[in-house]
């Protein structure tokens, strides 16, 4: 594998790097994915996806990523199951260095490597995650059937999660810093008309309690001043994203955040090197612009490589 050189590395298998992939190979360039963990990322985590063009009934989220991976291998998918932890570029080509030294090369890269979960960083959290502390509804949910669960946020994916958490659990609070959401009107209004979610606005938590498992958390009302106890057996964490982009640090620019900052063609400060989906700054994180920057993406390292032969 080292000794070959790629038309384009792809780094990350969401909907935007699985996306680049459809276009380069449809463009006959020699592409390669290189994917640390299952071929989905974010998007796996999720029920149902109710705004992705063509599915009118919604799809859940493992069986649009599996359509999208059954697209892309039609046109035959080389795949790498390895972390990516260094980048740079060596004369026209780019080296990739993998997490067990192996070394990728190729003439383009694309960075579509998606975000992680952020974490609220209290005591309690990191010592009960798998113990009641999660990031992952759909994974979770179905172990607390007729318990009482938390969640905390308050945008899409924070409704989103607690909006499904209530087929298994006898209630869920929504527990949000504000005393507004930031979630879309539609996720906001069924929230409202749940009858297992109650909201608690203004709060935030202080403490996870638990000694083999949640026990409850130690809430704090911005306020009032006020910190309570709720007892439950879950706490659903979904406070935004954060970018994995550490180890890109000098290769490429970032945001003041960590993100990929990219022009309208999705590339990035260093030639021949591209960036979609949730790791770029952007207002917006939708799995619809992830694809679109993945196709944008790749259609400018296919320009690229036309114009440097
Ligand atoms: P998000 O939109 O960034 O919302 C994060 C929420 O967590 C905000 O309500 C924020 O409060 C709160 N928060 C942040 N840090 C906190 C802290 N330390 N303590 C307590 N609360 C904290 O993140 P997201 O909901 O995961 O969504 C990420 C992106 O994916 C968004 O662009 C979203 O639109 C998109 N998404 C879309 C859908 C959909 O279209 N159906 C579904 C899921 C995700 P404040 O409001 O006070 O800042």
């Amino acid at each position: 594998m080292s000794d070959k050189i790629w038309d384009v590395a792809i780094i990350g298998g969401g909907p935007a790097g699985l996306t680049a992939y459809l276009y380069a190979r449809r463009a006959l360039l020699e592409a390669l994915l290189i994917e640390k963990g299952p071929i989905g990322g974010q998007v796996l985590l999720t029920d149902l996806i109710e705004n992705y063009p063509g599915f009118p009934e919604g799809i859940p989220g493992f069986e649009l990523i599996q359509k999208m991976q059954e697209q892309v291998e039609k046109y035959g998918l080389n795949l790498v199951q390895k972390k990516a932890i260094a980048l740079k570029p060596e004369g026209e080509l780019k080296e990739i260095l993998l997490e067990d030294k192996e070394v990728v090369k190729a003439r383009t890269v694309i960075l579509a490597l998606g975000a992680g979960m952020r974490k609220l960083g209290i005591p309690g959290e990191k010592e009960l995650t798998g113990k009641g502390v999660s990031y992952c509804a759909t994974c979770d949910g179905p172990f607390f059937k007729n318990q009482i669960v938390a969640v905390i946020g308050g945008g899409n994916t924070a409704l989103q999660e607690a909006l499904y958490l209530t087929k298994f659990a006898k209630k869920v609070y929504l527990i949000h810093r504000r005393d507004a959401f930031r979630a879309t009107p539609i996720l906001q209004q069924r929230v409202k008309e749940n009858p297992k979610i109650e909201i608690i606005w203004n709060t935030v938590l202080k403490e996870i309690k638990g000694k083999d498992s949640v026990e409850g958390v130690v809430t704090y009302n911005r306020q009032t001043g006020e910190e309570g106890f709720l007892e439950v057996a879950g706490v659903f964490i979904f406070i935004g994203h954060e970018p994995e982009t550490e180890w890109l640090k000098g290769v490429v620019e970032l945001d003041e955040k960590g993100f990929i900052l990219v022009n309208q063609n999705m590339e990035t400060s260093l030639k021949g090197v591209y960036a979609c989906g949730d790791c770029i700054s952007k207002p917006f994180r939708q799995i619809i612009n992830a694809c679109g920057e993945g196709a944008v993406a790749a259609l400018s390292a296919e320009k690229y490589l036309e114009s440097s032969h």
